[in-house]
């Protein structure tokens, strides 16, 4: 009930300061210190039935606070070191102590453990204006948030929470390790195995493209401990950076979101102690299904914001820079209708991304929403990325401005955390279900 209460109370006013978040786009309001953000909400009991309704894209003056925040700090800070970043292949370490100074990579830890104690929409808000500057820093943001530190809290028992979340609030980067050569979209199928020790396991196997893992300290690793038992012997274990027989094998180089760091990683008889298990001992399927369920809202979030930023680096060409046969490009019909087209593709996309984000809270079901989210956003980022290069012309085919970029970060919304097709494959097989007699 509480969670429910502390989703919905703030849909349920419009307070002077609470707004659509498509205003967002035109105004970045001054914002205060990010230590505005370590306040949790208060929860006030509710009769829920008597809410009406609110526009989904309405947020809470605590979203809208992160919202304005993170827009304003990845203009500034983030903006200006995009292009090198994405050169150089590397992510700025000065970018990765700045979203933990400005409270990001704790979005929802409670605030005893040096989190910010905010909700899940306030996490992906601050995922979508991260991605409409830098879909790189975004997804490392993401898997941070709603990956490893949500799995971490669901999962860990209070000793777990007490020893990661202040680590991963404030100055460790972590990882969530599961796809392994030879299992991708068949994740199960994994390879590394666990063995009990006589206080603790001992982990063998390797991992491949594993994200932040050159910036990590922690990572979520599974392994199967019980081979003989397929995928329920999938447990899941907590490495840490530095750990003997840990290592690092190869980055790769990529086509898009070069600045994430995307890695092969190697587990040479890695002793680690019992404490180190998060949840229990057979559970990392089910682990890892129902937290990639809710990380899909973040990566949906991270190619919304993503086509925004495209839509908004060529909007502004058209509409202010760009003259063709004596008049500005923006101003051709056939120009317009293209650029409406896109943007009104965004709000549909954003409106499924805020609607699964509020269903979560909610406590309702939201696998289905969660996959049609990611799925659209995905397909909208690579639509609108791509047309941002075209309407820009030349222009946006150099590696002056960030459409090309945006359209070559676009093309992982349909292969990372789900390819399309599993996503098409889970809202088929629920509707199947749903309409089967
Ligand atoms: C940049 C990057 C970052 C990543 N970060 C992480 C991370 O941090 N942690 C992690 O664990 N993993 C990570 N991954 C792995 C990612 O989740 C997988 O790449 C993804 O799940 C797809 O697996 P695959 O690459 O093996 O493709 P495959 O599974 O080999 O799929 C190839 C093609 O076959 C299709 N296909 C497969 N099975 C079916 C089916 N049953 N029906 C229809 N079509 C099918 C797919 O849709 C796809 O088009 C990352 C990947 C990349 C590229």
């Amino acid at each position: 009930m509480a969670s429910i209460t502390r989703a919905l109370r703030p849909l349920s006013r419009t307070t002077p300061s609470a707004r659509l978040a498509s205003k967002r786009l035109a105004t970045v309001r001054p914002v205060q210190s990010a230590y505005a953000f370590s306040t949790t909400p208060r929860r006030r009991e509710a009769d829920l039935s008597e809410l009406t309704p609110t526009p989904i894209s309405l947020l809470s003056e605590t979203e809208s606070m992160m919202a304005d925040m993170v827009s304003k700090f990845a203009s500034e800070q983030i903006g200006p070191k995009v292009r090198d970043m994405d050169e150089a292949e590397t992510m700025d370490p000065a970018v990765v102590e700045g979203l933990f100074e400005q409270g990001v990579m704790g979005i929802e830890i409670p605030e005893e453990f040096g989190g910010a104690g905010m909700n899940f929409t306030a996490a992906i808000v601050a995922i979508e204006e991260l991605a409409r500057i830098d879909p790189s820093v975004s997804v490392m943001v993401d898997v941070h948030n709603t990956l490893v530190n949500t799995a971490i809290m669901k999962y860990g028992d209070a000793q777990a929470h007490r020893t990661w979340l202040p680590k991963l609030s404030t100055g460790t980067v972590g990882s969530f390790c599961l796809s392994e050569p030879v299992s991708g979209s068949d994740a199960f199928a994994l390879q590394t195995k666990a063995e009990k020790t006589a206080d603790g396991y001992k982990i063998n196997g390797s991992k491949m493209w594993i994200t932040n893992a050159m910036e990590s300290g922690i990572f979520i690793v599974f392994a199967n401990l019980n081979p003989s038992a397929g995928y329920k012997g999938i447990t899941a274990f907590i490495v840490e950076k530095g750990t003997p027989g840990f290592s690092i094998a190869k980055k790769e180089k990529k086509l898009g979101i070069r600045a994430s760091s995307t890695c092969v990683l190697n587990f040479d008889d890695v002793v680690i102690p019992k404490s180190n298990i998060l949840g229990e001992e057979g559970k990392g399927y089910k682990i890892a299904i129902e937290i990639l369920n809710e990380g899909r809202i973040g990566i949906a979030a991270q190619m919304t914001g993503l086509a925004l930023g495209a839509w908004e680096h060529a909007a502004r060409y058209v509409w202010n820079d760009r003259k063709q046969f004596g008049q500005l490009i923006g101003e051709f019909q056939g120009m317009q209708h293209q650029i409406a087209q896109a943007y009104t593709e965004i709000a549909a996309a954003r409106a499924l991304v805020y609607n699964a984000a509020r269903k979560k809270e909610a406590g309702q079901d939201f696998v289905k929403d969660a996959a049609m989210a990611k799925l659209y956003a995905s397909q909208v980022a690579g639509r609108v990325a791509g047309s941002a290069v075209e309407w820009m012309g030349g222009m946006g085919f150099v590696r002056e401005g960030i459409a090309e970029k945006m359209f070559r970060d676009s093309k992982i919304g349909a292969i990372y955390e789900g390819t399309s097709n599993i996503q098409l494959q889970t809202i088929a097989k629920m509707l199947q279900k749903q309409y089967t007699n």
